[in-house]
């Protein structure tokens, strides 16, 4: 396996769930952004044979920090090199945060190597490149976002055509009581304290304007080839019920289990095994209730453009990441209030320019061009 993201949230679970697996998966490729001095240690922890890290200034420390025999890539070139050159490999866990995520996750479709996908905003950007390069080369996309796995677990139970809708469950994150005003002011420290999940800062923030849930709306599109009224979002605040499948005779099929991304990564490493996992187990004894409430979209517009974007598809999707990327990005430098992330997405993807199939390249300028917008309405 080769671990893309290997310094974040999902990627250090990632390597406790190797760990504990132990000797049935071997690491033969790491790649982070910019923390060298970490991804060193975890190469040589794992005896990991080729390392790369996509921040060019980093590559001397990395290169002096590892062993002579390791090979040291750096540079976006470098994690494609990585994932290209690595003939070992059969599997590439995709947990790098954002669109940078997009061209290594790419290039292993491409090789027709089986990915787990924790880098939804890859499918956000380019779902329908994606979803048929996979097909043609041979490859699955396997979710590792916990809703998705649940989804994919859950439409184990029926046919495809058998299914009548997907409910996509939300924590609510931090703001879910929160009115309207107070949410517009929250802050940085707010914003990141998410109530069940512990994630890395960009998924976090999302968390807390539900654009996480409306690119994940995005993400079930592509995955399952649902369409956007297929699925349903449902706020369940105790993060139990991961999301659930409804068939036509009626039946619900859930997929339950603790807070812990370790139980779907696990599960897009051995599937279509199950194994004995390191994640936390649920226990009934401490869960006495689950609960659930329709989302507000007025109170968290973020989500009406997933489903705008979903609808829309073309470039819809890569504006809207991009866009969300840059305001987040500038919300985190304090530069503007938390009510104007969703406000600058939806001014950027009312902006839009709609292109019918947009080819990569296409939908790498559209990304561009958001990043700026998005930059611009800040200035102006
Ligand atoms: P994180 O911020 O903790 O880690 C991000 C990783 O990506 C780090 O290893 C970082 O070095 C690397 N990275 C950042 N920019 C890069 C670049 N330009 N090029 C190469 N590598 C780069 O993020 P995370 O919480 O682990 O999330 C990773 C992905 O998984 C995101 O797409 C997120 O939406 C998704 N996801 C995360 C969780 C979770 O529980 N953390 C759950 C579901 C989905
Ligand atoms: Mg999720």
């Amino acid at each position: 396996m080769i671990i893309l993201g290997a310094t974040g949230s999902i990627g250090r679970a990632a390597l406790e769930v190797a760990q504990s697996l132990n000797g049935d998966v071997r690491i033969v490729g790491l790649a982070a952004g910019t923390r060298w001095r970490e991804l060193a240690e975890q190469a040589a922890r794992f005896e990991v044979p080729r390392v790369a890290v996509a921040d060019d200034r980093c590559y001397r420390d990395l290169r002096a920090a590892c062993p002579a025999h390791t090979k040291v890539l750096a540079g976006p070139d470098g994690l494609l090199e990585l994932v290209v050159d690595s003939p070992e490999a059969n599997f590439v866990l995709s947990a790098i945060v954002g669109a940078a995520g997009l061209p290594p996750t790419l290039a292993a479709v491409e090789r027709g190597l089986d990915v787990g996908l924790a880098n939804k905003e890859s499918l956000v950007v380019a779902g329908a490149i994606l979803a048929k390069r996979a097909r043609a080369r041979g490859g699955r996309l396997i979710p590792v976002d916990s809703e998705h796995s649940a989804i994919f677990q859950a439409l184990q139970s029926g046919r495809r055509e058998e299914v009548r809708r997907v409910y996509l469950t939300a924590s609510g994150g931090p703001f879910r009581t929160w009115t309207r005003e107070r949410i517009a002011a929250a802050t940085l420290e707010d914003a990141l304290n998410h109530p069940t999940w512990d994630m890395g800062p960009k998924i976090t923030i999302d968390s807390a304007t539900m654009m996480n849930k409306a690119l994940e709306v995005i993400e079930a599109r592509w995955l399952f080839e649902l369409r956007p009224e297929e699925i349903e979002v449902l706020v369940h605040p105790e993060s139990i019920i991961h999301s659930m499948v409804e068939y036509c005779d009626g039946s619900i099929i859930a997929q339950l289990g603790a807070a812990d991304m370790k139980t779907p990564i696990q599960y897009a490493i051995t599937y279509p095994r199950r194994v004995d996992g390191v994640a936390k187990r649920l226990c009934f004894r401490e869960t006495s209730r689950l609960s659930f409430e329709p989302p507000d979209f007025d109170r968290f517009p973020a989500l009406r453009l997933g489903y705008e974007a979903a609808r829309a598809g073309g470039a819809a999707g890569a504006v809207l990441n991009a866009a969300n990327e840059a305001a987040v990005e500038r919300f985190r430098a304090r530069e503007i209030p938390f009510g104007m992330i969703a406000e600058l997405c939806a001014d950027v993807l009312s902006r839009r320019q709609d292109i019918e199939d947009p080819t990569l390249a296409q939908l790498l300028e559209c990304d561009q061009w958001a990043r700026r917008e998005a930059q611009a309405c800040i200035h102006s």
